[in-house]
């Protein structure tokens, strides 16, 4: 059985211009771009025309990007990296409860370093309060860190304002838009971003390779030192086929951002539309409308996530949940524990995220077995035998 592929904002499928694209630097121009002879100068070609691929989606300056080897690394080095050059006196970040653990983890090795961390809360659809970021800084802060949108139920921050906030108060700000970037339009100088994650495999690119994109003028401390590659902000021989397919992808998605955010936003709007109305006691995550154009994410009462998706999965759909199964419980995400659901709401959590290969049929396809599967575990589960009905989930 072929499966319908409804996890994007997992990963999402090479595109075959990127493998294509990928291939001749892993057969003829496989140098090293540090190398001044003619067999490095043309991997290093292969590099920069990457960089300016990348720096054209984001609208800055192709010195302005570093590769990295993915969006784990750019968001631990804009931490790191932002924390170890600060002046002295300067030793407390803003970010939100709501984050990837690519920096919510960071903070808190940070945390155990001396670093002051605010996590800021969010509101029930998930929206980070410029104002309360406005009120979290103060005179020891480095920076805010922000996510772009968020990777479970597809919020999309209001980044403008809280970047305008930044510069007011004059610190640094970063945001991890692991989930928007080839998704949603960004241009970093108009928003006024300082620091911005990114990761190829979101965008139909190769795993392992990322970029950050730093700000000229903006101090931030090398995360993996060693020789001087990458300006000498990040050591390591390039990584030359993933930086071309990011390149590759970078080139597409700046192309075709809208046209696929548009096919995306039918699709999902179909989704939602379909799953609210033919089963009940399901409700929405996240924003009804400043949400990614490729995400639908729900909890569904009586039923745990990781159930729903191992029942999808076996008729051939690919989905994910938000809880993780930990020492044998189910974990209810921080995510959404963060917008006030309850733990026994939250273990229902269903992400699906659509792609540019799925089609209206695959969604009534999907519609047409949500609905039993939904009722089939809901008659099986004991949470279903003490039901209540739940705020914020209906
Ligand atoms: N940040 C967000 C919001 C993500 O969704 C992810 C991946 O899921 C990451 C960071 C980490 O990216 P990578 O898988 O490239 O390390």
């Amino acid at each position: 059985m072929e499966q319908v592929y409804f996890d994007h904002a997992a990963t999402t499928p090479p595109r075959p211009e990127v493998i294509e694209a990928m291939l001749p630097s892993l057969r003829e121009r496989w140098g090293n771009p540090s190398s001044i002879h003619a067999t490095g100068v043309r991997a290093l070609e292969e590099v920069e025309r990457a960089r300016e691929r990348v720096a054209a989606l984001l609208g800055c300056l192709p010195d302005e990007i570093v590769f990295t080897g993915s969006g784990t690394e750019a968001d631990n080095h804009a931490l790191v990296g932002a924390c170890a050059a600060a002046k002295p006196g300067k030793d407390h970040i803003v970010t939100s409860q709501i984050e990837h653990h690519a920096i919510l983890h960071t903070a808190q090795i940070l945390e155990a370093r001396g670093v002051q961390v605010t996590y800021l809360g969010v509101d029930a659809a998930g929206m980070v309060d410029p104002d309360e970021v406005r009120k979290a800084i103060t005179d020891r802060t480095v920076m805010v860190s922000i996510m772009h949108a968020n990777n479970e139920i597809g919020t999309i921050q209001p980044i403008a304002e809280i970047a305008r906030v930044c510069r007011e108060r004059g610190v640094l700000f970063h945001t991890d838009a692991v989930q928007a970037v080839g998704h949603v339009p960004i241009d970093v100088h108009r928003r006024q971003i300082d620091l911005l994650s990114l990761s190829a495999h979101k965008l139909y690119g190769p795993k392992g390779v990322g970029a950050l994109f730093v700000r000229k003028g903006v101090r931030i401390a090398s995360f993996i030192t060693g020789g001087g590659q990458e300006l000498g902000r990040r050591a390591s021989t390039e990584n030359v086929p993933g930086i071309v397919g990011l390149g590759e992808a970078a080139k597409l998605a700046r192309e075709e951002t809208d046209s696929a955010a548009g096919h995306d936003r039918g699709l999902r709007d179909a989704l939602i539309q379909g799953v609210l109305s033919r089963t009940p006691e399901v409700a929405l995550t996240g924003h009804p409308t400043q949400r990614l154009p490729n995400n639908a994410s729900f909890c569904v009462k009586g039923v745990e996530g990781e159930s729903l998706l191992l029942n999808l999965d076996l008729v051939g759909f690919a989905v994910s949940s938000g809880s993780a199964c930990t020492s044998g419980a189910m974990d209810p995400s921080h995510v959404l524990l963060a917008l006030g659901l309850p733990p026994e709401i939250a273990r229902g959590s269903l992400r699906v995220s659509v792609g540019r290969d799925n089609t209206r049929d695959q969604v009534e396809q999907f519609l047409e077995v949500f609905p039993s599967i939904v009722r089939r575990l809901r008659a099986m589960s004991p949470a279903s035998v003490a039901s209540e009905v739940t705020p914020g989930c209906q």
